[in-house]
């Protein structure tokens, strides 16, 4: 039996553009479920302040991945049925960590999109929002800070609509904006709540403050009404027909909408203020979908790449996907998962199905606020994490060993920065080997590479931030001593035309000679075709033996391109013919002679450099625009589209840039707009970089 229904279970993010107030919500969610007083009494002695306070001294739970909380619905006592468990999974705010907003989206089942009340729509919220459409996730909106100065519900909502979706809808309209902002009317239910308290924590229900204030309230009711309607046949008739929809009604047909995605509630309050943030949880509860709304969960079998499917039931076959791996400092390392299908018990072996592994499952933890929860299992639906997996990734499939689904691949893409780092010390050699293996097996979009030749440690990620981040990370948690390179584009070669070429490794002067020989042709795959390797060996002129070696040297190869000693990519390699001495042939001789051949023949086929280009999106006010597209065409751009954005007198322009020029565009924007202008970007695709700019390349001068 499990231990909760799954039905009153919430997986949601909080979604937010950086500084909107994610932080701000995320704390005050966790205070008031939490705390497990009924709003509207003061418990003696804690304040919202001081329980904060506390939360960041005891280091802070709410950076893990995924929070559970309980939250009881406004009005209504606790009880087996009221109760609802809402799982809060961490979302990035940033521009460099687009990719771990999609992870996450990938594993929550809905999400709160948090705005600034001032500032609206921000382009980050954009980009989060289409991510969000991509993965279908069923959103409702929280409009924060509206105690701020310059703040406004209307405007803010009408940005909504206006950019991001015509289907949000006002749930709620305030009382008073900026500092005069004081309660909201709840529209549905045609309930006016007070704001008090010290703190303003306290919701009180109260008269609607004045005939004006009702039958404004009351307009956007009606328009509210006729918006959920429009989601359900009947409903309409009856709504034509002059008939009062109840309000019980009116919130199922609003809940399906929503789930389906053609409806997003809005909401208003002010986080730090403590002030409607409840009302928000509410919305969780009453809109978003619990795990059995969702469809079976999708996967493919790994013995046959037949498709499979994993209903959300305890009775399914377990299946898991292992959405965050992090460093806890208590308890170790730290496997987040999400259940999708069946139940894990402590103790029990899983198969890891994306690396073949078994897994030993040893505690299970349930990370909550305050402290952490040991339980025995984790049942479908549900998130939890386990201590001490060994060859467990992010973006993993764990599984039933007797039922193998491997779940639909989260896709990352390749890092476009790298830079050299090198430990301060021979001590810190060591801790910083191990430092950055933690960190990488927390960020599939983190890599670590040993230059060869050098012997100098590379790691590369997504951005400037993202690099800087980690480095920082390990400095202040692994306390590793090094220095650090300035950030380089991680350019890659490929080849535009056919060749063949010979390789040949013979050493026959005394004792046990070498002998490898081999031909090889390359041809080029097209952009993202990636590598592959041809066996064309005919009558064993080479024995079948060798061939593996071969095949290694070949890659090895591959890593240092023949141009400026980037990695070779998107290229097919055939090995088609070659000779071998009954005494003297060995792997290693055909190893060594592949990558001979391989170099030769990738200089024959005319060899190019590629760069990574990224997609930018820059919006500044329209009195800028000239300057900014004049810079963005001086940094090799190619502007795709340009758009207005009312009401602020807005130019969205929408340009494919090379990564290489958009060093320090952040600072370039500040200046050129007077700090207005902002912008986001993220990796495109790869490109040929033109002969001009390849030359500066080579020598070392970009
Ligand atoms: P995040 O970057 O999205 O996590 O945002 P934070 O929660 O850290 O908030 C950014 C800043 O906005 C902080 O200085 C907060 O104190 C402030 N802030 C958050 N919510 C509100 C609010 O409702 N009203 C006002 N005036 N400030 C807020």
């Amino acid at each position: 039996m499990s231990d909760f229904p799954i039905e009153k279970i919430r997986n949601i993010g909080i979604i937010a553009h950086i500084d909107a107030g994610k932080t701000t919500v995320t704390e005050r969610v966790l205070f008031y479920t939490g705390v497990s007083h009924k709003i509207g009494e003061v418990h003696e002695g804690e304040t919202v302040t001081d329980w904060m306070e506390q939360e960041r001294e005891r280091g802070i739970t709410i950076t893990a991945a995924a929070v559970t909380s309980y939250w009881v619905p406004i009005g209504m006592t606790k009880s087996k049925d009221t109760e609802h468990r809402i799982n809060i999974i961490d979302t990035p705010g940033h521009i460099d960590f687009t990719v771990e907003v999609k992870r996450s989206l990938r594993v929550l089942d809905g999400a709160v999109v948090v705005f600034d009340g001032v500032a609206g729509v921000e382009p980050q919220s954009e980009t989060n929002w289409r991510y969000a459409d991509e993965y279908g996730v069923p959103r409702i909106c929280f409009i924060n800070k509206l105690d701020r100065l310059g703040a406004s519900f209307e405007r803010s909502f009408i940005s909504i609509l206006e950019r991001l979706t015509p289907n949000a809808i006002r749930m709620q309209i305030p009382d008073g904006e900026e500092n005069q902002f004081q309660g909201v009317i709840n529209l549905l239910e045609m309930k006016y709540f007070k704001f008090e308290g010290e703190l303003g924590e306290r919701v009180v229900e109260a008269e609607i403050p004045s005939e004006e204030f009702r039958k404004h309230a009351e307009a956007a009711r009606a328009e509210l009404v006729e918006k959920i309607v429009e989601h359900n046949d009947e409903a309409m008739a009856e709504y034509l027909e002059g008939k009062e929809i109840s309000i019980e009604r009116l919130k199922q047909i609003l809940r399906k909408a929503t789930i389906d995605n053609k409806l997003v509630p809005v909401f208003v309050g002010s986080a730090l203020r403590n002030k409607g943030v409840q009302f928000v949880l509410d919305g969780v509860v009453d809109y978003l979908p619990s795990p059995i709304d969702k469809s079976a969960v999708r996967g493919i079998d790994p013995k046959n790449g037949n498709e499979l499917s994993r209903e959300p039931s305890d009775d399914a076959p377990f299946a898991a996907l292992a959405f965050k791996v992090a460093t806890d400092p208590f308890v170790g390392q730290l496997t987040f998962f999400r259940v999708y299908s069946g139940v894990l018990n402590a103790g029990s072996y899983v198969l890891n199905s994306s690396t073949g592994n078994q897994e030993r499952i040893g505690r299970i933890l349930r990370m909550r606020a305050n402290d952490r929860e040991d339980i025995k299992e984790v049942y479908a639906g549900g998130i939890a994490a386990t201590v001490g997996l060994k060859a467990t990734k992010t973006g993993d499939t764990l599984c039933d060993p007797n039922n193998p689904i491997i779940l639909e691949k989260i896709i990352f893409p390749e890092p476009v920065i790298s830079l050299r780092i090198e430990p301060k010390t021979k001590a810190d050699q060591e801790k910083m080997s191990l430092a950055l293996k933690k960190l990488s097996d927390e960020d599939p979009t983190f890599r670590i590479k040993t230059d060869e030749e050098t012997a100098e440690t590379i790691i590369s990620g997504m951005g400037e931030l993202h690099l800087e981040i980690i480095v920082d990370r390990m400095k202040r948690e692994f306390n590793v001593g090094a220095n650090v390179g300035r950030p380089q584009v991680a350019y890659k070669e490929t080849v535009r035309e056919t060749a063949q070429a010979e390789g040949k490794y013979i050493r026959q002067s005394g004792g046990r000679g070498q002998y490898g020989h081999v031909w090889l042709r390359v041809e080029p795959q097209g952009r993202g075709g990636g590598f592959e390797f041809v066996d064309a060996i005919k009558s064993g002129v080479i024995p079948q033996e060798f061939i593996p070696a071969a095949e290694k040297g070949v890659r090895e190869a591959l890593d240092k391109g023949v141009i400026a000693g980037y990695p070779l990519v998107d290229l097919k390699v055939t090995l088609y013919d070659g000779t071998y001495h009954e005494v003297d042939s060995s792997e290693i001789a055909f190893k060594i002679a592949a990558a001979m051949a391989l170099q030769e023949a990738a200089k024959r086929a005319k060899p190019v450099l590629l760069e990574p280009i990224m997609k930018v999106e820059v919006i500044i006010p329209d009195k800028f625009l000239g300057e900014t597209t004049g810079d963005l065409n001086s940094r090799r751009g190619r502007i795709e589209q340009m758009s207005d954005r009312s009401p602020l007198n807005l130019k969205v322009i929408d340009a494919k840039v090379p990564l290489s020029e958009m060093f320090g565009y952040a600072t370039t924007i500040r200046s050129l707009s007077e700090g207005r202008g902002t912008y986001n970007m993220e990796f495109d695709h790869y490109e040929e970089v033109p002969q001009n700019v390849a030359n500066l390349i080579i020598e070392g001068k970009k």
